[in-house]
């Protein structure tokens, strides 16, 4: 589908709430992002959304902040696991991601080679960036797909189109507004976003 002269495009996907979900924590009610590989569950439909969005053409790169590590959540070894975990996943029906790129800075980070404010923590787009240098893409022609409004951020300031996953709400629809990150489509998960691509790209 790509002419020979364009440059490559990619799909970049968040992980935590879009390849996996949260974790409820009971003490503090909230949901957030699992720290061990034991915790972490591969959503069923990633396998094939991925092997789809390369059907059309796109490079499919994960790009996520983890500061797990740097305020001592979990190990680095235990970071690499729950990463290994997703890609033997998707790798039982074939699928695989381009590239993975991750964030593991923090500003408070308990240990100190990570304690820094970097350029590739979401909502910067340092990451996007790095991937698009490293393999030679067209971010403006390439989304981003997150379930939350940093990856909204990060995608809009690297030139990406935006998708969030994920349902709205009022609370949500008044943040976007709030925080100036209003996506470009919203669908409910990234078994959503091949279809969208797919009617997305027909449009004259
Ligand atoms: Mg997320
Ligand atoms: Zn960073």
């Amino acid at each position: 589908m790509n002419k020979g002269s364009e440059r490559q495009r990619a799909v970049f996907v968040d992980r935590d709430g879009v390849l996996n979900d949260l974790v409820y924590n009971p003490e503090d009610g909230q949901l957030s992002s699992p720290v061990s590989s034991r915790q972490l569950r591969v959503f069923p439909y990633v396998a094939d959304a991925v092997k789809a969005l390369k059907k059309l053409g796109f490079e499919v790169i994960v790009i996520s902040n983890q500061p797990g590590v740097a305020k001592r959540q979990f190990t680095l070894a235990e970071h690499e696991k729950m990463n290994e975990k997703i890609r033997r996943e998707i790798a039982k029906e074939g699928a695989s991601f381009d590239a993975e790129y991750y964030c593991l800075h923090h500003p408070n980070a308990l240990i100190k080679k990570y304690k820094v404010v970097c350029d590739c923590r979401k909502p910067k787009p340092g990451l996007l960036l790095m991937a698009a240098k490293e393999r030679g893409l067209d971010l403006r022609a390439s989304y981003f797909v997150g379930d939350a409004l940093v990856d909204v951020k990060a995608g809009r300031a690297a030139g990406c189109r935006t998708i969030m996953v994920g349902h709205l709400t009022t609370f949500l629809t008044k943040m976007m507004e709030e925080e100036d990150a209003t996506p470009d489509c919203m669908v409910p998960s990234l078994k959503d976003v091949p279809d969208l691509l797919r009617n997305l790209e027909s449009r004259p």
